[in-house]
Formats: structure tokens, sequence, C-alpha cells
């Protein structure tokens, strides 16, 4: 394979017609590309955005149709791009440099592979109507419809994305139960003691929640009725919502040659073991500069950024090209009360500088020897992005620490921006 220099690009692909490629289609035409550029979407749907669909799309006065990052008008119109949506690629030939999708060999110069993350299933549950993954449109459309029947609800796995759907189902003032196989939420995101005190959330608004007690099989005549836990214990259930975790969607990449190691494997660049082929997004497993570490990150901010970056050295591999690098960051909104998180989760290792763990404001920080590595806040939302620069800078523990001092006599804010 020969390396490709930018005056050679006349070909821009991107796949995966979600945050990532639609950032990376935008990106490249900004920067002045005047090439062909090809999106390439397995869901038949015009690019739309994920995280209100476990918040605000699953309120009963919210209207039935996502919010759209672009729709198909838009991407040929505005930005010359060729959209090829409901065609999964299915392969990767990187000696003749093309992608498969559908009937078609789609030719590339560069390549961006945005093809995200895909829910994972939990095993010998397929059966049984009212079962739901949520990760796409067509979930979140099952999933409100149950909501509109008055389901009681029980949430597999206590993440993110469930506690949510559990918080949508109490404030339509339904019974919700999340299942936790650990004996404690959130611990390998934020550790154990902040994962116990966000926990809390879910019993002060009306949630039960199970700890420690793996799910052993689901029941029903046709639709689930019930969910059986190890120790014996039975949940009544008319939905269920698995919530238990994401996997890179590689399966289209295997025997293509490209190096895949949970997620497609990058190098600073976001440029993979192959000249000209890129990632970015839930796929994407890079050598983040800021941490010296390869990483995969499942959040909207990196996606959106780590496709402007791909595009952009993608077009302009010799003379453009830049790192990324970041401190990881992502939100969550529980029972009205905003979740945020900046950083890398240090296990144990925090001090509660603002607030306290029981109540419905505080800020953590985290650390790594005398370095701070993360901040977590609960409706602490003015001061996050402060931590996120002290993280980038490589400040010091004491120095975030001087920082939280000076800004604790201020009023604290409450709720979710
Ligand atoms: C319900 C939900 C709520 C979320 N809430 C938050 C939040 O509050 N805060 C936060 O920071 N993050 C949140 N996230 C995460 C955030 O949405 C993701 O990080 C982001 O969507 C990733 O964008 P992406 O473009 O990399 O991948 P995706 O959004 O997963 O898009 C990948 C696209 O590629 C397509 N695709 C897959 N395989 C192929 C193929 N072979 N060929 C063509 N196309 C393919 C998929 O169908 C999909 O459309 C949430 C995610 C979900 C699902």
């Amino acid at each position: 394979m020969i390396a490709v220099s930018a005056e050679e690009i006349r070909c821009l692909v991107a796949v995966g017609a979600s945050l990532a490629g639609v950032r990376a289609v935008e990106a490249a035409r900004k920067a002045g590309f005047e090439g062909r550029v090809t999106l390439i979407g397995a869901e038949p749907h015009p690019p739309y955005d994920r995280p209100p669909l476990s918040k605000e799309f699953l309120r009963p006065d919210h209207a039935p149709e996502p919010v759209v990052l672009h729709g198909r008008a838009e991407l040929v119109e505005d930005f010359e791009a060729e959209v090829l949506l409901g065609a999964p690629a299915t392969g990767l030939d990187l000696d003749a440099r093309t992608v498969r999708a559908g009937d078609a060999d789609v030719p590339y110069d560069a390549l961006v592979i945005a093809t995200g993350a895909a829910a994972r299933e939990l095993p010998g549950t397929g059966h049984l109507s009212g079962v739901h993954v949520l990760r796409d449109l067509d979930d979140a459309k099952a999933i409100r419809l149950a909501l509109d029947d008055g389901a009681r609800t029980v949430v597999i796995g206590a993440g993110f994305i469930g506690s949510e759907v559990a918080s949508a189902a109490r404030r339509r003032g339904l019974d919700a139960t999340v299942v936790e196989a650990r004996p404690t939420p959130l611990v390998r995101a934020i550790g154990p003691d902040l994962g116990s005190a966000l926990a809390g959330l879910h019993e002060r608004n009306g949630a039960t929640l199970i700890c420690g007690r793996p799910v052993t099989g689901l029941e029903g005549t046709g639709a689930v009725e019930r969910v059986h836990l190890a120790d014996g214990t039975m949940v009544e259930a008319d939905l269920v919502v698995v919530g238990v975790g994401a996997v890179p969607c590689t399966d289209w990449l295997a025997g293509s040659g490209l190096e895949l190691d949970d997620g497609v494997v990058c190098d600073e660049f976001l440029q993979t073991s192959a000249p000209g082929v890129y990632a970015a997004g839930d796929v994407a497993r890079w050598n983040n500069p800021q941490f010296d570490r390869m990483m995969r990150v499942e959040h909207w901010s990196n996606a959106a950024e780590q496709g402007v970056r791909a595009a952009r050295n993608a077009i302009s591999p010799t003379t453009a090209a830049e790192p990324y690098t970041t401190v990881p960051y992502f939100w969550s909104d529980w029972y009205g009360s905003r979740i945020q998180f900046v950083g890398l989760a240090a296990r144990d290792q925090h001090e509660v500088v603002s607030g306290d763990l029981a109540g419905d404001h505080f800020v953590a920080l985290y650390r790594e020897c005398d370095k701070l590595t993360g901040a977590l806040t609960l409706n602490g939302r003015r001061h996050i992005m402060k931590y996120r620069r002290l993280i980038a800078q490589g400040a010091t523990f004491e120095e975030a620490l001087a920082f939280s001092r000076t800004v604790a006599a201020r009023p604290r804010s409450r709720g979710p921006q």
C-alpha cells in the first residue's frame, strides 16, 4: 500500500451516517475540500442525534421525530455529498481502496470509519416482545410506545442510558426497577463511592434499585411478563430495557487487514494501520496524547470532535494533520439532575470539594499520584469545564483543590442546563 499525498485525494468516503460521519463530511467541506464526498449509512433514517433518545424523546409531550443532524437534502445540497442510506458497508478492500456497500464498490482516496457502536444484547432474551436495547431511533420509538401504555419498566444494567430510561419512566409516574449484576453501579466509569452516590438518585426518585443480583432469565408468553434474578426474586415487567454496554461496529472490517482490537486501532492522528484510512467516534480506539494511552470513548463530544479531526487529517495528511488530544467529557440527565464528568476516574482516589454525596449537588475530584485526572459533578455545571481545562493543563491535585476553594463561597447551581 502506498501513502497518498494531499493533491491526489479526490474522493473522501465516510462510513457511518451519524454524529462522527456527519461531522467528517461537514469538516471536509468547511476546510475547502472540493473532491467527491460520499456518506454511507446503515440506517434508513437521515442522521439524527442519539442523546435525546433516552431523555427528551421519551417524554409524552415530545414530538415523535428525532433531532436530525442534517436532512438528506441538506447533505446533498449544502455539502454536495452523495448519500447512501440504508446501505450498510459490508467490506473494505485496502488494496483496491474501495468500500463495499449494497451492490456497489465505492472508491476512496481517504476514508473515515465512523460506524459507532451497537448495544450489547442479553443472550436468550430475543424471543419475547417488550424487550429492547436503546441505541437507535427504532429502539427509542418502541420504548416510548411502551411507556405511553403505562409499562411497568425493568432496566437491566444501572449504566447511564438505562438510568435515563428509569428516570423517564418515573417522570411518567410508572413503576421502574433497575437491576444491576454488580454490587455497585458504574464502578468502572466513576468508581464505587461515586457510583453509590449516583445510585441514590434512583431511590430518592421512587425507582427500585437491586444490585448484586444478576438476571437469570426473562419469562412471558409472547411478551415479557417477569424478570428472574439469581436469588430467586421475580420482578413483574411489561417493558425490559437492556442497558449492558455497547460493542464497536467492526464486523464489516473483519478480514480487511485493518488492525482491530476493541474498535479500530488508530494513532494520535486517528489514522488506522492502513494509509488514508482514519476512524472517529465510538468505533475508534486511538492513542490520546493527553494521557498517553489508548482509549475508546463512547461520548458525544468525542465523536463530534474526532469526526472533524479525522476528516481534516484525511484530506490534508501531509500539510495540516494534527493529533487529536482531549480530556473526555460526558453528561447524563437523571430525574431532573445533570451529571457531568471530565477526564479519567481513578478508583477510590477522589475528594468531594463541594456539596455532599447524599445530596443533590456535589463536585468530586479524582487524582492519580499528585495529578488531577478527573472531575464528576452532580448539578455543578458552572465549574465542570474549568476542571476540564485544569486537567488539560496538567494541573496538580493541590492546584485543583486551591481552585475549588476559590469557588466554594459562590452560590451553587442546580438543575440541568
Ligand atoms: C440513547 C443514547 C443516549 C446517549 N446519551 C449521551 C449523553 O447524554 N452524553 C454523551 O456524552 N453521550 C451520550 N451518548 C453517546 C453518543 O450518542 C455517542 O457517543 C455518539 O452517538 C457516537 O457517535 P458515532 O457517530 O461515533 O456513532 P453512532 O452514533 O453509533 O453512529 C454510527 C452509525 O454508523 C452506522 N453503521 C454501523 N455499522 C455500519 C456499517 N457497516 N455501514 C454503514 N453504517 C454503519 C450505525 O447504524 C450508526 O448510524 C448516548 C448514546 C445513546 C445511544
